[in-house]
Parts: C-alpha cells; structure tokens; sequence
C-alpha cells in the first residue's frame, strides 16, 4: 500500500512560502537521513556503538515519534542526530545533521573510536582532511575539528611508513 509509507519530506514547500530573510541557517540542524534499523532496539545499539551522542529528549508528532540527540561533547555543537519513529511500523530512521563540530573533543586528543577510524580510512587511501571528514560522517563517526585532525594525520603518516618500511622489508 502506497499510502502506507512513511514520508519525511518536510512541508516547508507548501503553497505560499516566500523566502525568509533568515540571516543563519545554522539556527536549525539541516538532517540528512542515514540508515534505517528495524526495531529500536537495534537503532539504539548502533547509536550507543557510535559513542558520539547524548539523548535529550523525546518528542511525540503526528505521524512519528522522536528522540533528538546532541553532540556527546557539547550541547551547543552543530552536530545533531535523531531518531524517527513512525508510528505505522517499527522501523527506526537515523537522521544526523551536516554540521560540523565546532569545539575540542577531548582535551588530549581524539577519542579512539574517530582514531580508528581514521587509520582506517588512511589504509584504504583516504588521506586528505576533508575526505576523511566526510567518510567519517558518512560512517557515523564522531568528526573531529578539522585543526584537530591535521595535527593528528602527521602522527598517522609517520607510523603508516614505518608500517610499511616493515612489510617491505618481509618482502
Ligand atoms: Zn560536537
């Protein structure tokens, strides 16, 4: 049944909106849907496994239920996720937003997981800040600060060498 599923497209379209002379966007997190779960179960298993995000609250709509996360970090961050129920199934819709984190993660350095990851991303031969920015997003990774991620990728570049100087040297 067609009419059954569920739609996110947002109204905002609707007849007669002109342009708003809204002066920044960032007032609101602009979500892209990332990945559906079946149950919430299993969404809440993912978002936990993400260790990027703190729950804030749950909000009842019309056609769905939904919990609104915010940047494990801080409250302020740009960085925004949430979790959309419909209330017609038990699928769950992950929404993060595009902004990037606009602050420190830690005071030492990257959490573990975005470390991971980002050698990770490095092997398979993404290496410029901005494409691991955006994988990392795409994966559902804690972003770091850009600053951040430069300082660290020197670091990264060296052990990878050393990495290979060793495997060079078995060959
Ligand atoms: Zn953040």
């Amino acid at each position: 049944m067609a009419h059954a599923l569920p739609e996110y497209v947002s109204d905002s379209s609707s007849d007669e909106e002109v342009a708003q002379p809204h002066s920044s966007k960032r007032l609101f997190a602009n979500y892209i849907h990332r990945q559906k779960f079946g149950s919430l179960v299993e969404a809440k298993l993912e978002v936990h496994s993400q260790k990027s995000w703190y729950e804030r609250r749950t909000v009842s709509h019309e056609n769905d239920k939904r919990i609104y996360y915010d940047c494990k970090w801080s409250r302020k961050c740009p960085s925004k996720m949430m979790l959309i129920m419909p209330h017609t199934c038990s699928d769950v819709y992950q929404h993060v937003s595009d902004g990037d984190h606009n602050h420190e993660l830690t005071p030492t350095g990257l959490p573990d997981a975005t470390k991971q990851a980002v050698s990770e991303l490095f092997l398979l031969g993404v290496t410029k800040p901005n494409a691991i920015l955006k994988a990392l997003r795409a994966k559902g990774v804690c972003t770091p600060p850009k600053k951040k991620l430069n300082h660290y990728l020197p670091k990264l570049r060296a052990d990878n060498s050393k990495i290979q100087n060793l495997i060079k040297g078995y060959l």
